[in-house]
């Protein structure tokens, strides 16, 4: 299954939980980038001034990633992408890897207003230990500021700052986007609205993986 969406859509909320909810791996490129990142790998070198401005890291870069990810064992029964792909060129590439069955894979395109989009980047809070996420209003952790899984200090990620939020979403609206109309044509292709409570979106997921809500 793959999510497209534009940056504070929920693709990592709804991600994680469709995950879950199906005993399979949920695979995020941003958070398999940050990690790179906070080890120091060459990679990590070479994404994080692009992460940093809010530009899309290169097409090949991301494609080795994900391809060494889902060759791993737990990926065998099926996989929950989360910001992979974000081009033609990665889907293109997703669908190399699978040997071009694209018609096997569920696509949600998960859609939100520009308003509401803002106000979920701007409230966003992020654990740097575990990567769980939180929204400053919307969904608060337990004690102010600090992650209910590990006790982390809670910290705004830099791309969720206002400038770079702005080129996040020109990346998603020319880059991304068109992923809808490539895979409306050759995938199962759901479109879901996001600006809803968190619950009722999962909902209408649950609905289209064969599963009552
Ligand atoms: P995310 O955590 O999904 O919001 O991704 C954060 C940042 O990581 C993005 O703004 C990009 O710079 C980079 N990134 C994540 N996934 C990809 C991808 N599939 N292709 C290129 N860049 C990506």
């Amino acid at each position: 299954m793959i999510f497209v969406g534009s940056p504070g859509a929920g693709k990592g909320t709804q991600a994680a939980k469709l995950a879950e909810y199906l005993g399979v791996p949920r695979i995020s490129s941003g958070d398999m980038l940050r990690e790179t990142i906070a080890s120091g790998t060459p990679l990590g070198k070479q994404a994080e001034p692009l992460m940093g401005r809010g530009n899309l890291v290169p097409d090949n870069l991301l494609i080795a990633l994900v391809r060494e990810r889902t060759a791993q064992e737990d990926c065998a029964q099926g996989f929950v992408l989360d910001g992979f792909p974000r081009t033609v060129r990665q889907a293109e590439g997703l669908a190399e890897m699978s040997d071009g069955e694209v018609s096997d894979w569920t696509v949600f395109s998960v859609q939100v207003p520009r308003e509401e989009l803002l106000r979920r980047l701007s409230g966003r809070r992020w654990c740097p230990r575990c990567q769980a996420t939180y929204h400053v209003s919307s969904n608060p952790p337990k004690q102010d500021g600090v992650c209910d899984v590990d006790e982390t200090t809670l910290v705004q990620r830099n791309d969720d700052k206002e400038e770079v939020v702005a080129r996040r979403l020109e990346e998603y609206e020319q880059r991304t986007a068109p992923l809808i109309g490539y895979y409306r044509e050759r995938a199962d292709m759901v479109e879901i609205d996001g600006n809803r409570p968190m619950e009722m979106v999962f909902a209408d997921l649950k609905k289209h993986v064969g599963v009552a809500a």
